[in-house]
């Protein structure tokens, strides 16, 4: 009902619209109305009530949840089903949670706070509140276990051609962060569940630096983080931006549902690549290696050559990459 009132609310911003006609139309009593109406001005909506006038819609709130949101989502299964927190430790653990307890694929879970964000091997990642984009998708694809990393790839190209369309270029830096000038302004991490030939359900997170200031981050990440603000200048519109994700989630991963493969999101990860022709330093389980990147395959694996020209693969898994010389 809250859902109703605020659409024609909506319909109608910036008139009054009288409690009589919306009883009329929704079927609900003046006594529900104002209860509803009175839950939304809490969630930050502005409505002006006037008595033998009714309610008129003033502004709303720069919130992420599912009525602001939607306006904008052409999907069909991803993201038709939102989990919204003011505050929560991490989105991906409460997806992961909602996929166990046999949520379907294409749930999202969005916090306008991480307390307890992290990113691959339990690293911090920075999430305060309502400055950036912290979401999780539940996926369940019927995939082998070993190819859940090419997920990853098809939330990269998503989130690289939703940041294209509100006109700003970025790179992707193989095989989870997105970066502006070398600095990075999302980070990924897939999470899966499985056994070893069963995948139970994967959990994407993805969390993007929108409107986030220098002084909103920690100062340890000060030299390698940067937001879409900070490097616009322009306040971005969150709900805009993670319709605009979701829908170019769900035309690529469907390309895996439907073909198998995942070959258009590898395009947009290797036409964007922040790495193929770089000389990078891998560091895996402690071990570096200097190598130059020189491509990435269809398998969604990052292809590499030694000072001695000896060609091999990178499964991204837990490798870390960097540049010689800084971030990237
Ligand atoms: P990697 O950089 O090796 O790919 P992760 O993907 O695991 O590492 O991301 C975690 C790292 O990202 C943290 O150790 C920290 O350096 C950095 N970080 C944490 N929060 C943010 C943020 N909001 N924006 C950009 N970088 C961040």
């Amino acid at each position: 009902m809250k859902e109703q009132i605020l659409k024609l609310l909506k319909d109608n911003q910036n008139e009054f619209i009288s409690g009589q006609e919306i009883s009329e139309q929704l079927k609900v009593s003046r006594t529900a109305i104002w209860k509803y109406v009175n839950i939304l001005k809490e969630e930050g909506y502005e409505i002006e009530s006037v008595s033998r006038k009714g309610h008129m819609l003033l502004a709303t709130p720069d919130i992420l949840n599912y009525e602001e949101i939607s306006e904008y989502l052409d999907t069909k299964y991803i993201g038709r089903e939102i989990y919204y927190f003011d505050s929560i430790n991490s989105t991906n653990i409460k997806a992961k949670e909602l996929a166990y307890s046999s949520e379907s694929e294409g749930t999202v879970v969005i916090a306008e706070e991480q307390t307890n964000g992290r990113g691959r091997l339990g690293r911090k990642w920075s999430s305060p509140n309502k400055k950036g984009i912290w979401m999780s998708i539940v996926l369940k694809p019927q995939i082998e276990p070993q190819e859940a990393a090419k997920i990853t790839q098809v939330a990269a190209a998503a989130v690289w051609k939703a940041i294209n369309q509100i006109g700003v270029k970025t790179q992707i830096k193989w095989p989870n962060d997105i970066v502006i000038n070398g600095k990075k302004v999302c980070g990924i991490l897939t999470e899966m569940s499985g056994e070893l030939n069963r995948l139970n359900y994967l959990v994407v997170g993805i969390g993007i630096n929108a409107n986030t200031t220098i002084s909103d981050f920690p100062e340890e990440i000060n030299d390698i983080a940067t937001s879409l603000r900070i490097e616009t200048g322009k306040e971005i519109k969150r709900k805009e931006l993670i319709a605009l994700i979701l829908n170019y989630f769900e035309e690529l991963y469907n390309d895996l549902k439907n073909n198998g493969n995942v070959y258009s999101s590898i395009k947009v990860c290797k036409e964007n690549s922040a790495l193929i022709g770089k000389d990078v330093r891998l560091t895996l389980r402690g071990e570096e290696k200097e190598v130059r990147a020189i491509d990435i395959n269809e398998e969604g694996e990052l292809i590499v050559q030694d000072s001695e020209g000896n060609i091999s693969k990178v499964i991204s898994g837990e490798v870390s990459v960097r540049g010689l010389y800084g971030y990237v």
